[in-house]
């Protein structure tokens, strides 16, 4: 069952969400989101949820990520700048959401802001 669905991406606004999701359904590829009924019905808890998840099938997972690179909004600093990975230089990170934690999903804003490298997956702490 949980290998049937990839997730490609989680959003923490709805907005986001519609805007991959008809690039991808455009493409022919179906799409699954999760939460957003949650979402909708409480905004204020979309950081404790870690935002709408975006699933599809496991055998479109490849198309879908290729897609998403080319759409998708690279996270940038408080001037606008990209983040740096520290590890490889790559430009390309995104907002990274522990949700390990009870305490930190109840109070998203005593957590630290975190970036993960798209290139080679290394989690960083902001500035
Ligand atoms: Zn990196």
């Amino acid at each position: 069952m949980e290998d049937k669905f990839y997730q490609l991406a989680s959003f923490e606004y709805v907005a986001d969400v519609q805007i991959v999701k008809g690039k991808l359904e455009s493409e022919g590829i179906p799409v699954f989101l999760r939460d957003e009924n949650t979402l909708n019905s409480d905004p204020l808890i979309s950081n404790a949820i870690g935002g709408v998840k975006l699933q599809v099938y496991s055998k479109d997972k490849e198309r879908a990520i290729a897609i998403y690179d080319e759409i998708r909004a690279y996270a940038v600093d408080e001037q606008g700048n990209p983040i740096v990975c520290p590890n490889c230089k790559a430009k390309r990170s995104e907002p990274y959401y522990n949700s390990k934690g009870v305490f930190y999903k109840l109070f998203p804003f005593f957590e630290k802001r975190k970036y993960k490298c798209l290139n080679c997956k290394m989690i960083t702490n902001s500035k």
